[in-house]
């Protein structure tokens, strides 16, 4: 092991990459075997992976994050999906690294987590969003209800839960991806009170949906999560 090597496992947490496969045209599943339990996972949770290694002088380019799909405490498993439609260190990380090799990682950590207090539960995003999206709606229990939206410009990149077979609906969406979803919903007739929707994925899309929950819907902001996951033109968000 060289010397950065030595330093970064001191500093991160580390995983051995059990299993990779593209599910999807831009998604790679990973299935993590951690070397230490999680401590304290909520479902919904990110972990900050290490993505530099090749090039660790570069500091934007160091760290990415990625949500856990879903977590195994028996089995030490952590499963995540990355996407590499951004074409960034990231995704080349994903499409380079090997089963076998290492993957080292701070977290889990972050508030976009499952609140139990409501009775129907609506998730939407796009691909990047969806994993973390299936994990939360696998929270959902028996007297809840959920639906889940989920956009993309081509439905071969759309998966389905393989940790429940729960499948959202696919909407191709090229542009305008706010309209499109906001259509699909003025159809739906939501409740609006013991609701909570969750919405992930790029920025603007983020902002759009949470407008129009709280200011054409005038759902209380405690009913609205949102957590952008990236801003177009902008490395490595968090
Ligand atoms: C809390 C949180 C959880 C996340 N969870 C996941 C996850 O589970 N799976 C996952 O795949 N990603 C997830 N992301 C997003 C992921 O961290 C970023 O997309 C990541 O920056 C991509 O890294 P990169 O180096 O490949 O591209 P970057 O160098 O960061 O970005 C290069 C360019 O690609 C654009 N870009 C970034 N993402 C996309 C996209 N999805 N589609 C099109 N263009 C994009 C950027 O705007 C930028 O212009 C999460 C982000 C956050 C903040």
């Amino acid at each position: 092991m060289g010397m950065v090597e030595t330093l970064i496992s001191k500093a991160f947490q580390t995983a051995l990459l059990m299993h990779k496969q593209k599910i999807a045209s831009h998604t790679y599943h990973l299935k993590l075997k951690l070397a230490s339990g999680f401590a304290n996972y909520l479902p919904g949770q990110q972990l900050r992976v290490f993505v530099g290694l090749d090039n660790p002088l570069n500091v934007n380019d160091l760290l990415r994050t990625y949500s856990v799909w879903h977590y195994n405490p028996a089995t030490l498993e952590a499963d995540l999906a990355v996407c590499t439609f951004s074409k960034g260190k990231g995704a080349a990380w994903a499409e380079k690294i090997q089963t076998g090799e290492t993957v080292y990682f701070s977290g889990p950590k972050g508030r976009f987590v499952f609140d139990r207090s409501a009775a129907a539960y609506l998730f939407l995003g796009d691909i990047s969003a969806l994993a973390p999206l299936y994990e939360l709606a696998r929270q959902v229990e028996p007297g809840q209800s959920f639906r889940g939206f989920v956009y993309s410009a081509d439905e071969s990149d759309f998966f389905m839960d393989g940790f429940s077979g729960n499948q959202f609906k696919f909407i191709k969406a090229v542009d305008y991806q706010s309209c499109t979803i906001i259509q699909e919903l003025n159809g739906l007739q939501l409740p609006a009170t013991n609701t909570i929707t969750y919405i992930a994925g790029e920025a603007a899309f983020c902002k759009d949906l949470h407008d129009y929950f709280h200011k054409t819907l005038c759902w209380d902001a405690r009913q609205i999560k949102a957590k952008p996951f990236w801003h177009s033109n902008k490395k490595g968000l968090e």
